[in-house]
């Protein structure tokens, strides 16, 4: 089936500075992707790119199997922005803004009616309709982008960096949106630095630093590949016999009072070694699990954190 997006080899300088240094990825129709990456890993340029507000150096974006460049029209159609910054349009009501954006799209200031609706509605901002947007606050005007970039019903959605400084409260709303727009079977892209957004929301992810994917995978397959998951117990009446007992576990650093296991899923191990622990007379003193996240993947890929 013909990608929903395909980058292949994109690459751009400004000036010195090689933003992307050849740059692959294809996201399925209908699939929730992450483009997650440390500042200045190249995120916004390669989404600038596909949007047409950057002019690539090399390499091509394709939308539905369409060159975003000679096929601008059909592919614009078909995506929907929310970029990082606002466009200042601070004179009029936001109402008014999204029939202008409906506008672009051909769509009537009457057909758009229903659809700007129901989006002030869901999105909490019908109160709001007749503010401009200099008068909303910073969580509404992230709301209001949302909705300019799916007055048009779009198939696939792009959001840059959709909740960064955005307070936790908002954050998990414009998440149960977004998981409702992916059940929906929308495609949507979105380009983030918090691993957390990464990891609860996306199904397939790539790590991208220095304008380059350094991995692509599904977060929880990655975090198992790459990550250092594993169990520390404090204990006291060690038993020889126990190593036996534990041996399908890989135990690194134990002795007599501490052991601490490696392992991708210590949460499905955890009971039956504190089974085997209890059963055999060892006294518990303390269990601490680690449970590794992308910020490891990277961290083990790059030597650095991403935040
Ligand atoms: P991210 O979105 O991952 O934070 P960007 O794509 O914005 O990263 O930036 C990638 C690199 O390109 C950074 O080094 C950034 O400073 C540089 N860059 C981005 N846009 C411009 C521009 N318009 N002019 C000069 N340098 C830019």
């Amino acid at each position: 089936m013909t990608p929903a997006i395909k980058i292949a080899g994109l690459t751009k300088a400004f000036g010195n500075t090689q933003a992307l240094a050849g740059v692959d990825l294809e996201i399925a129709e209908g699939q929730f992707y992450g483009l997650l990456g440390p500042n200045g890993a190249g995120k916004s340029t390669t989404i600038n790119i596909l949007t047409g507000l950057v002019r690539k150096d090399a390499g091509s974006t394709a939308v539905f199997g369409r060159d975003t460049v000679t096929d601008f029209r059909f592919t614009r159609s078909q995506l929907g922005i929310a970029a990082q910054e606002l466009s200042i349009d601070w004179f009029f009501p936001i109402e008014k803004l999204l029939a202008f954006q409906a506008g672009y799209y051909g769509i009537t200031e009457k057909q758009a009616q229903p659809r700007i609706n129901e989006l002030l509605e869901r999105l909490g901002l019908a109160k709001k309709r007749e503010s401009r947007l200099r008068h909303l606050s910073g969580g509404m005007k992230r709301r209001y982008q949302l909705a300019k970039a799916l007055i048009h019903d779009p198939k696939i959605i792009i959001l840059d960096e959709p909740t960064a400084g955005v307070d936790v409260e908002l954050r998990h709303e414009l998440w149960d949106y977004l998981r409702e727009m992916h059940q929906a079977g929308k495609t949507i892209l979105l380009t983030t630095h918090y691993i957390e957004e990464a990891e609860l929301l996306c199904e397939e992810v790539a790590i991208i630093n220095e304008g380059k994917i350094i991995k692509k995978g599904n977060p929880q397959q990655l975090t198992s590949e790459l990550g250092r998951s594993g169990i520390t117990i404090n204990i006291s009446g060690w038993k020889e016999s126990l190593n036996s007992l534990l041996a399908k576990y890989t135990c690194t650093d134990c002795d007599a009072g501490r052991l601490h296991f490696t392992m991708r899923n210590p949460e499905q191990a955890l009971p039956e070694i504190l089974k085997i622990l209890v059963t055999n007379g060892v006294h518990i003193h303390r269990v601490e699990m680690e449970k590794s996240s992308l910020e490891d993947v990277f961290l083990s890929l790059t030597g650095k954190g991403i935040s």
